[in-house]
């Protein structure tokens, strides 16, 4: 779990109750031995400086294991930023936090509930990344190289499905 900033305890909780040992990653040597990351939703820019502060950016992109990022998460792994996957994302796109939503996708066949706050989505994906789901005719979960990105919180609303993808 990346734990620089955002909603890591909440993403610690879910994988604990799915029978995982989450460990907080705060400096590059905490990505040694790690079987999967969790780059979860806050604040993009802040956890980008803290990657940079950190000296994370180039461990994460050697990292090679699976990753999930949510919302800010899925910015951070973009080409804005560590570029681990290859799209580009639009910051801030369904609206401000009171135009926040929640709504039910089809993921994999199985029925996810959404939490959207102050959510991005991708404006454009590069080749090797499929798209998942979309809302309103734009991106909002794809996957590439064993790397799952998201707009939304799953761990607001419950949802683990995202969590067992890790996980599995
Ligand atoms: N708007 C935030 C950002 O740009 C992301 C919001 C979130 O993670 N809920 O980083």
């Amino acid at each position: 779990m990346l734990a620089l900033q955002g909603d890591f305890e909440a993403h610690t909780a879910i994988l604990e109750s799915l029978g995982a040992a989450a460990i907080m990653v705060r400096t590059p040597a905490g990505l040694d031995g790690l079987d999967g990351l969790i780059i979860p939703g806050g604040e993009s820019t802040t956890i980008a400086l803290g990657i940079e502060r950190e000296g994370l950016a180039d461990p994460l992109r050697e990292f090679g294991g699976p990753i999930l990022g949510t919302c800010a998460g899925m910015i951070v792994l973009g080409r804005e930023h560590l570029g681990i996957l290859d799209i580009s994302t639009r910051r801030n796109a369904f609206g401000r936090q009171v135009r926040s939503f929640e709504v039910d996708l089809d993921l994999w066949g199985e029925r996810v509930r959404a939490a959207f706050i102050r959510a991005p989505w991708v404006e454009e994906v590069g080749d090797g990344v499929e798209v998942l789901a979309e809302v309103d005719g734009h991106p909002i979960a794809v996957i590439g190289n064993n790397v799952l990105a998201v707009a939304f919180h799953p761990e607001i609303t419950g949802e683990t499905r995202l969590h067992r993808w890790l996980l599995a």
